[in-house]
């Protein structure tokens, strides 16, 4: 199977980067290198501003069904592509095909709503105090966007910045994942295939550090975007406050699952364990802490027990496989020690906890029960494989748990009480609350989170605002 070296696309050019420089990419199911991606310097990254500054002033000044006519022969291309793309995506990242054609797909769709989206941003007439006066709101797009996006979702991250900034008339820059990086410049390759015109879109990889610093400060930029950690999203969004840019920034969680007492229990196993262990756990949004009631918690923990037990673990690229490896040894020493500390503090461990196999990055899927409340796992955003269980028997507690820490991206709660709905949809502090389901993001829901999970949104009409600036025109009539 190919895996092409990824090069910089700058001002409508595929191109290394003036230095020559380039980083290598390790496919992380055997640890073998399979490409490399082109390390921008300072003058790409020039070069890339200035390109994207010439393509907002062109891009903004298309009528609204011509960018969403563009957007949406990109979302084609996608589709029709579909199968390569999610190739790359199982090489570079470990997910399994299926999750990856999933993702892929998912991307058109969020493309096609976004374009559309583009063409309903409405400013609006607003009754003045004098009849000789006509007081308007206009919405324009806020300029050059800086994008950052993770590994986890190569294209699912990129696509959810990309056709939202698209949409609002915005061109983007994006500084893509190093570690993953062909399956988003395939991505940025159906938009300009489409049309797209020069520097719309820029697209550059390097040193995420070096690159961050110089492009949110930079006065051609207007907007940061970043989805990642929350330690990393606070430094940018400490940084984009400095320079009164404005930011959207998707961060960390640690999702709380309520299992109340009256839960319809053959439905929260297979939902919670189908979220917990998909993309290996490796999701801003995966289930993490595991809040049973008395009642079902023996027969919960057996359920997610098996289900951990049962799936195939592999190479994404097999069709048979349920969960690849972790996408960077990183998580797999990471999740090792989250495991051994819970484990010491006085965990049990119920199935997994341990690495698999000598080469690539699998860890098993593990379960954990009665975890203490200062295991490190509790309270760190666990980001793998790994379930951790505790009990209660009053639903206050469940919730003050699922409140403890500064986290509130997605929560899940598993009840067939519509009180139970009520109250939690109410008290638990998430931008996203699933009950009775896994999760399902869509475009047209807003996806964001609260406390230090971030700020902003990135589904739903809220997601195009986010990359608009709203402006008050008065006229006196002469
Ligand atoms: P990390 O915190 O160093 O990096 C997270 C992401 O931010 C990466 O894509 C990285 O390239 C980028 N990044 C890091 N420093 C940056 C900077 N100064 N400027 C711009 N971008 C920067 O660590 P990691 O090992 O890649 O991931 C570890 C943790 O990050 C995970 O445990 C998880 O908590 C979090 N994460 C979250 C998401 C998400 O979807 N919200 C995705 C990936 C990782």
């Amino acid at each position: 199977m190919t895996y092409p070296d990824t090069p910089l696309f700058i001002g409508g050019q595929w191109r290394d980067a003036a230095s020559g420089k380039s980083i290598a990419v390790f496919n992380p199911a055997d640890g073998q290198q399979i490409g490399r991606v082109a390390q921008a310097g300072l003058a790409d990254l020039d070069a890339a501003l200035a390109a994207a500054q010439q393509g907002f002033e062109a891009w903004r000044e298309l009528p609204a069904i011509e960018r969403a006519a563009t957007m949406r022969r990109a979302a084609a291309l996608l589709r029709e592509r579909s199968e390569s793309i999610a190739a790359l995506i199982t090489q570079e990242q470990g997910k399994p095909l299926a999750e990856a054609r999933f993702e892929v797909g998912a991307a058109a769709e969020i493309t096609e709503w976004f374009a559309d989206e583009g063409m309903r941003v409405y400013g609006r007439i607003v009754p003045s105090r004098d009849a000789n006066v006509q007081q308007l709101v206009l919405k324009s797009p806020v300029g050059v966007v800086a994008a950052f996006t993770p590994w986890n979702f190569p294209v699912g991250q990129v696509v959810l910045k990309l056709a939202a900034a698209l949409a609002a008339g915005c061109s983007i820059l994006l500084k893509a994942p190093e570690e993953t990086p062909a399956s988003p410049a395939e991505l940025i390759r159906a938009f300009a295939d489409a049309g797209v015109p020069a520097g719309v879109v820029g697209l550059v990889y390097g040193d995420p550090a070096q690159i961050s610093s110089y492009l949110i400060p930079h006065p051609i930029v207007r907007k940061v975007t970043f989805t990642g950690s929350t330690a990393v999203g606070k430094q940018l969004a400490g940084l984009a406050g400095q320079h009164m840019k404005r930011a959207t920034m998707e961060l960390g969680g640690h999702a709380p699952v309520i299992i109340a007492e009256d839960a319809d229990i053959a439905v929260a196993i297979e939902a919670a364990a189908t979220a917990k262990f998909r993309n290996a756990g490796q999701t801003c949004i995966s289930p993490t802490r595991f809040l049973v009631h008395d009642s079902l918690h023996q027969q919960f923990v057996a359920g997610l027990v098996d289900w951990a037990e049962s799936l195939q673990l592999g190479n994404g690229i097999d069709p048979a496989t349920q969960m690849g490896p972790l996408a960077n040894a990183r998580r797999v020493s990471a999740i090792d020690a989250l495991v051994a500390d819970a484990v010491q503090k006085g965990a049990k461990l119920l199935t997994g906890g341990k690495r698999i196999g000598g080469a690539g990055n699998f860890y098993a899927p593990t379960v954990l029960d009665d975890v203490p409340l200062d295991a490190r796992a509790f309270n760190e955003e666990p980001f793998g494989p790994v379930a951790l269980v505790r009990r209660f028997s009053d639903l206050e507690d469940a919730i003050d748990e699922a409140n403890r820490l500064d986290y509130g991206l997605a929560a899940y709660a598993f009840t067939r009480s519509a009180k139970t709905v009520h109250v939690l949809s109410q008290r638990v502090e998430t931008g996203m609350l699933w009950l009775n389901q896994p999760m399902t993001p869509s475009a047209e829901l807003p996806f964001g989170g609260v406390k230090s999970s971030g700020y902003g949104t990135e589904g739903g009409p809220e997601a195009v605002e986010a990359y608009l600036n709203t402006r008050a025109i008065s006229v006196t009539h002469v």
